[in-house]
């Protein structure tokens, strides 16, 4: 077991530096399949022993080799985190092969928007889409009676949002709504602890920041979509666990 884990964290350390590349590519217009990754900076091609994730930006002490412009923490922390919620996975679901790796998707998925959504306040339909149309096709065939309740889960958890989003339209967008419905998709009825988590962790940072800034703190856009990425992340690791939590 510790073994699968271990792979499951390396194999999450490439698909981090993957969910970076495509954070990035995707929202300027750019193709993911290449060409190879050039310094943001300067555009020298990286070379492949400087593109290794989390080691190389240790080595490097955060800087491009090429002309020694400051790399963002975002990109090791990314790779960390996603490593990390591999390894957890896999472990959480070593006994559905399936749904373990429907839940890889998940979060990298997760990862991919919650970069988005701070750095350039959106959330893109295209990964959002991509990542619906793995989770069918991986989990259908292997499930298909659940088919019925994830595309209930989608149409109940993205209706509820879209409801508080017309209620409150600040902060909260049809961005915020399609990833509700896509982690609906994924996550089935465990969708209902995970939406609920979000609202509440997104309710309690807005509370705190009106509290310390007062009226300033409604003029701050605070994106939606790390809130559901958290939720959505507990969902798939615990939402079961949850949910017999409140129905016994
Ligand atoms: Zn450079």
């Amino acid at each position: 077991m510790a073994g699968i884990v271990a792979i499951a964290f390396f194999a999450g350390l490439m698909a981090g530096s993957f969910v970076s590349a495509v954070a990035y590519r995707v929202p300027r217009g750019m193709s993911i399949a290449g060409p190879r990754s050039q310094c943001p900076a300067c555009g020298a091609q990286i070379a492949a022993y400087d593109n290794v994730p989390l080691f190389s930006w240790i080595v490097l002490q955060g800087r491009a080799r090429c002309c020694g412009a400051k790399i963002s923490w975002l990109y090791p922390l990314t790779e960390l985190t996603v490593a990390l919620l591999w390894a957890a996975t896999v472990l959480v679901y070593r006994h559905d092969a399936a749904e373990a790796v429907v839940g890889l998707v998940f979060v990298s998925v997760l990862a991919a928007v919650t970069l988005t959504d701070l750095e350039q306040r959106i959330i893109p339909n295209k990964i959002l889409l991509t990542g619906a149309i793995l989770c069918l096709a991986i989990a259908v065939p292997f499930d298909t009676g659940s088919l019925a309740g994830r595309a209930a889960a989608a149409v109940g958890a993205g209706g509820l949002l879209f409801l508080v989003v017309l209620a409150y339209p600040k902060g909260m967008g049809m961005g915020d709504v399609k990833l509700t419905a896509t982690m609906g998709l994924f996550l089935g009825s465990a969708v209902a602890p995970a939406l609920l988590l979000a609202l509440l962790a997104g309710s309690t940072v807005g509370l705190v920041l009106i509290a310390r800034y007062g009226q300033r703190a409604r003029k701050m856009a605070i994106p939606f979509g790390p809130f559901l990425a958290l939720g959505g992340v507990v969902g798939l690791l615990a939402g079961n666990a949850l949910l017999d939590l409140y129905l016994g």
